[in-house]
């Protein structure tokens, strides 16, 4: 296979199909890095919002380049909802209460009781077709499980997904990443059953991370003693769908009264929670939106 053209600054994910079986992991450990600190996340939340986000990514890149996929994890958890929405090779996400701190569980970050008991709702804005919008209830809030339970009983497709986010004591974001398997039709029986296996024995993702493996590696452990097919890396990243012009545009679309309340205040303050930017409008700005206004 061709040698891997990115360092370890640049986050990518490396799909690969194993006999039938289609394999992806990915490494996101700079851009949860750059998002917990976006959102000033506590230790637990940065876990979560990493997961989400990792998961976000995986699921995306089984689709076309320009649909999109969102997830929200609605607990009744100290974390409120976590979210994450990815398309293409980008993803962005925000955890409700993301300052929360909630005790250790055997020593690691209890992402599942910081998320609590509640629902998935996953919703797909596809290609030439309706936004399409599935739920189920939340296996055990780790995110990963639930993901997977999603996976199979609201769109009946089996899958393994794994997602991991190591933190230091300190709060920084050391490793993150995680893979995602899944049949596609035709895949034998015996292919299937000799991957379930390989997963069973194969470390959390975070411990093979720490020991520098990157996603390629992660699929040739998983693809052990089966056919590997690799296909590409494409590099992942960060970034938020927000802009000016966009919030622009979604105050034009408010109703003309709340408009017209608005040219009372010197600033209107508009704030994206996806990427914890804040726009201003000034008070001649939301008077021209007004002016621009037909009705
Ligand atoms: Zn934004």
């Amino acid at each position: 296979m061709k040698t891997n053209i990115f360092s370890e600054n640049q986050d990518y994910l490396t799909k690969a199909t194993v006999e039938g079986v289609r394999i992806y992991a990915l490494r996101t450990t700079n851009l949860v890095r750059q998002a917990a600190k976006m959102h000033n996340c506590s230790h637990v939340a940065s876990a979560a919002l990493g997961r989400a986000m990792t998961g976000a990514l995986l699921l995306a890149a089984t689709m076309k380049d320009n649909e999109r996929i969102n997830l929200r994890f609605m607990g009744d958890g100290k974390l409120g909802e976590v979210i994450a929405d990815a398309e293409g090779n980008f993803v962005r996400g925000y955890v409700q209460n993301p300052d929360v701190f909630v005790p250790l569980k055997n020593g690691k970050l209890d992402v599942g009781a910081a998320v609590g008991n509640g629902k998935i709702v996953v919703t797909r804005y596809l290609q030439n077709a309706e936004p399409f919008t599935g739920f189920c209830e939340l296996k055990n809030g780790e995110i990963a499980d639930d993901l997977t339970y999603y996976l199979y009983k609201s769109e009946q497709t089996p899958s393994s997904v794994a997602l991991g986010v190591l933190i230091d004591p300190s709060g920084e974001v050391l490793h993150s990443g995680g893979f995602f398997i899944q049949a596609m039709p035709g895949a034998k029986d015996d292919v299937l059953a000799k991957l379930e296996n390989n997963v069973m024995r194969t470390p959390y993702i975070t411990q093979l991370l720490e020991i520098g493996y990157t996603p390629e590696k992660i699929i040739e452990i998983l693809g052990r003693d089966l056919q590997i097919s690799f296909k590409e890396n494409v590099p992942v990243a960060f970034k938020c769908r927000c802009s000016r012009e966009r919030i622009k545009n979604a105050l034009a679309s408010l109703e003309k009264k709340a408009l017209q309340e608005m040219t009372e205040d010197e600033i209107t303050e508009a704030h994206c929670d996806f990427c914890n930017t804040t726009y201003q409008f000034t008070k001649a700005e939301i008077k021209e939106i007004l002016a621009g206004r037909t009705d």
